[in-house]
């Protein structure tokens, strides 16, 4: 067998920002990047990949040349193959991530069909059935939605600095006996010692992690952190590749690693990481925020067989387009999702829809000269250390 073609899918979503139609808060931001890899015996398989996907697409058809006419069983010859491609062009960064497990996770489809089994079954089996989820609530109102629907545990997220009322209002919604988590998430990012003022203000809400509390560049920053707080960390959905991960689990920083399943590096890179991981008594929580449904087929197959899999991030409300562009849909049952059982990943893109969706831009609205630029707590004002007051309304609220 040899691979024939690579085909690519990038959509907008939630609305055309130069229609003025954006039906979510992205921005216009959001993309969502597709691939399907040919062979020459008519087997197909598909693939995701996300970090800046206008820009992905790019990458990957550049990369069609190093494996067109390979034969697509060698997954991981294929991707080193694709590493030194474009060594030339620096380190792996997310384009290259997204590029690669875009590519990677077609190639594992593709080998499901061919063995005729699901993706988990050819990574060593299952452990688990059903993989536990998370949702986003930001106000109680939220929470009770998602626990009506069967979701168990619930993140709060912000940009920037953690609302702590906000938190304990969701933390009283849902009970001691479900989990909560925060995302500090930036930017704005917190200094190291806001996100320590802000996580001792946390500790008594009893979280499963608190995460991204500082930008994820700053690694002696997560040290001085995690020694300071008795609560778990999380961090890791920006880096790719097992040497972005590295230090946040060779020096223990995390308690959990959430790679993105779009831009890790693939099935593999993802596996290998959980196995890092596990060496140093760390969990995995795969990123799934900025993702499209196809990627979270191939998070689903990797949780399953992990013995460190701790929970999936789920996004149930952002775009209607979301149950539209692939199938099956997943569903949520009693906060899990089942693991699926088709040959492969189980999911196959649904062109028609895609086309009605076509990119046109990928990064975030920036009106020009509106009085937006510079407003006191954003990150134009100041991306790490922000203002006396905006501090104060932050950090001392509760007094
Ligand atoms: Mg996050």
């Amino acid at each position: 067998m040899k691979i024939t073609d690579i085909e690519t899918w990038c959509i907008q979503v939630g609305g055309r920002p130069s229609e003025g139609a954006v039906q979510t808060d992205f921005g216009g931001a959001r993309n969502w990047l597709f691939v399907r890899v040919e062979t020459d015996e008519g087997v197909y398989g598909v693939g995701e990949g996300s970090g800046w996907p206008r820009v992905i697409e790019t990458a990957v058809l550049d990369l069609k040349h190093a494996l067109v006419g390979e034969d697509p069983a060698h997954i991981d010859r294929l991707w080193n193959r694709m590493l030194l491609a474009f060594q030339g062009h620096g380190q792996v960064g997310t384009v290259g991530g997204g590029a690669m497990t875009a590519i990677e996770m077609a190639l594992w489809d593709i080998k499901g069909k061919v063995l005729g089994q699901p993706v988990w079954n050819l990574l060593g089996g299952a452990f688990r059935k059903r993989i536990p989820v998370y949702g986003h609530a930001k106000t109680p109102e939220q929470a009770r939605a998602l626990m009506a629907r069967g979701y168990r545990a619930f993140k709060v997220s912000s940009t920037g600095a953690p609302d702590v009322d906000r938190v304990a209002a969701v933390r009283e919604a849902v009970g001691p006996e479900r989990d909560v988590m925060v995302d500090a998430h930036g930017p704005s990012w917190m200094t190291v010692k806001d996100a320590i003022i802000l996580g001792r203000a946390l500790e008594p809400l009893d979280l499963l992690f608190y995460e991204d509390p500082i930008a994820p560049e700053n690694i002696d920053g997560y040290a001085r952190i995690r020694d300071a707080l008795d609560i778990p960390l999380a961090a890791g959905e920006r880096v790719s590749t097992i040497w972005g991960m590295r230090p946040l689990i060779e020096r223990e920083l995390v308690d959990v690693i959430q790679p993105d399943t779009g831009r890790a590096g693939g099935v593999t890179q993802m596996r290998k990481m959980a196995a890092m991981a596990e060496a140093h008594y760390i969990s995995m929580a795969p990123h799934s925020g900025s993702l499209g449904p196809l990627a979270e087929f191939a998070a689903l197959h990797v949780m399953a067989t992990i013995p460190n899999g701790l929970m999936l991030e789920r996004i149930e409300f952002d775009w209607p387009g979301r149950y539209e562009v692939v199938t099956p849909v997943l569903e949520v049952v009693d906060g899990h999702i089942a693991l699926p059982t088709a040959p492969g990943l189980g999911v196959d893109i649904v062109e028609e829809a895609l086309e009605r969706y076509p990119s046109s831009r990928n990064v975030r609205d920036v009106p020009a000269d509106d009085g937006w630029a510079f407003e006191p707590g954003t990150a134009d004002e100041n991306l790490y250390f922000q203002t006396r007051l905006r501090r104060r309304h932050k950090l001392h609220r509760r007094s």
